[in-house]
């Protein structure tokens, strides 16, 4: 019964219309200037720092995964075609090749495993931007020892590869990429320059080729981040629209489900639970309820006003709740001065306990009602507790009512069974 109630989870919803549409570190004003900037055209679209930062935040778990991915690739191209080298060259070009390979493939690795693992956290372009110049290095190391320019250039060739790849692939800043090309150009043109050998007009029109590729490569990279950083807007977006819906329907759910008087579930939230309780056959354990209803409440709004009355209904709803210990009793304004105390899993024993300890309570307060035969507040309680599962809400008010009744029979201020 216990699990049963608390499944209903009208609590969690109320606790959901308090949380804020985005979260407290995000950009002031986000919605409106997302809104605003989704106005802009593609091309022109430029994210404030700001916004930026968050989506640098957002997708750098995606990067980073990306980036390691990128490593363990060009790590195991290198490992391949360190097979090709050994058919190909003689010493010492196939030493030198072999060295560079062999040491590329393990930066790579490492590399690829510390970027998984979280190292180089805000710093993950470092590396990225060091591997392709790394592997330019070798390409020219090797082609300058081989004194064979067909191979020094297939080693270029290899090496700008992973160049481009960094442009294409490799979500870094774009003023870092352009940093990259622009050092992979200059490393490309000492290689060419000490590699000795080979045709100088073939070397130049081969280096205009190799630029013109990453200039192209890093105009489509400019392009492709505009369309990112939209989708981007767009979906974050969608979520705060989602977060503004959901946050709206909790506090609807606030509304209809508590009393706004007394800031405890009304009658719909008990009827929500009936209907749940209805459902369940496999419960085994007691269910309680007591019906408390204030005594000559009508005389204490007719003698202090119906504001005193309203403070009344307050303060005795506090001290009833006050005064529960079961996390999962509750305490229900069923109507008027009338409350439902639902009390899962207690047995009749218990649950007279209760019952006796809120009229105590109730007493205490020793709160004025001159039209009551007491002088103050007290109030008649009827108790009735449910063995057998699964029962319905009607059931158990005809019997807490019934019970009640007794009471007030009896001359009130008391509890019945
Ligand atoms: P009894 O001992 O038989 O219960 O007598 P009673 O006067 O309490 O009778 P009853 O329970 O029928 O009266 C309930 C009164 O509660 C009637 C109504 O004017 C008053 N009431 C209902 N809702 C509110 C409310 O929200 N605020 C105030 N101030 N009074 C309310
Ligand atoms: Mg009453």
């Amino acid at each position: 019964m216990a699990r049963q109630v608390m499944s209903i989870g009208i609590p969690r919803e109320f606790r959901a219309a308090s949380e804020p549409a985005v979260n407290d570190n995000a950009p002031a004003n986000l919605k409106q200037r997302v809104d605003d900037l989704l106005q802009v055209r593609v091309r022109d679209l430029e994210m404030p720092p700001d916004i930026a930062a968050l989506y640098e935040v957002r997708s750098s778990k995606i990067r980073r995964a990306v980036m390691s991915a990128w490593f363990f690739w060009v790590g195991t191209i290198n490992i391949l075609l360190s097979g090709f080298d050994i058919f190909d060259l003689a010493p010492p070009a196939l030493t030198v090749t072999l060295a560079a390979r062999i040491i590329i493939s393990l930066v790579c690795l490492i590399s690829g495993v510390m970027l998984r693992q979280g190292y180089f956290i805000g710093r993950e372009k470092w590396p990225v931007i060091a591997m392709p110049l790394l592997c330019i290095a070798a390409a020219g190391l090797a082609g300058h020892v081989s004194h064979q320019p067909e191979i020094a250039a297939g080693y270029l060739i290899n090496a700008l590869l992973v160049v481009y790849s960094v442009i294409m692939f490799i979500h870094i800043d774009l003023k870092d990429s352009k940093l990259l090309a622009s050092l992979a150009m200059v490393l490309i043109v000492v290689s060419m320059i000490t590699e000795g050998g080979g045709d100088a007009a073939i070397k130049s029109q081969l280096f205009t080729l190799y630029a013109a590729t990453a200039y192209a490569l890093l105009q489509a990279r400019r392009i492709h981040n505009r369309f990112q950083h939209r989708l981007f807007l767009i979906n974050l977006r969608d979520e705060m629209n989602a977060k503004e819906t959901a946050s709206r329907n909790a506090e609807l759910s606030s509304i209809a489900y508590i009393d706004r008087l007394t800031d405890i579930p009304n009658r719909r939230y008990f009827d929500e639970i009936c209907h749940a309780m209805s459902e369940t056959t496999k419960n085994l354990m007691p269910l309680s309820v007591c019906m408390i209803d204030i005594d000559k409440f009508k005389s204490l709004n007719d003698h202090l006003g119906h504001l005193r009355g309203d403070h009344c209904l307050q303060v005795v709803a506090n001290t009833i709740r006050n005064n529960l210990r079961g996390k999962t009793d509750i305490l229900i304004r069923y109507g008027g001065d009338e409350f439902l105390l639902l009390l899962p899993g207690t047995d009749r024993e218990r649950a007279l306990d209760v019952a006796e300890r809120v009229l105590c309570a109730i007493t205490d307060l020793q709160h004025s009602n001159p039209g009551s035969p007491f002088g103050i507040i007290t109030a008649s309680i009827g108790v009735y507790t449910h063995l057998t599962h699964p029962v319905s809400g009607e059931v158990l008010i005809e019997h807490a009512d019934t019970a009640l009744y007794r009471a007030k029979s009896a001359g009130r201020n008391r509890v019945s069974a």
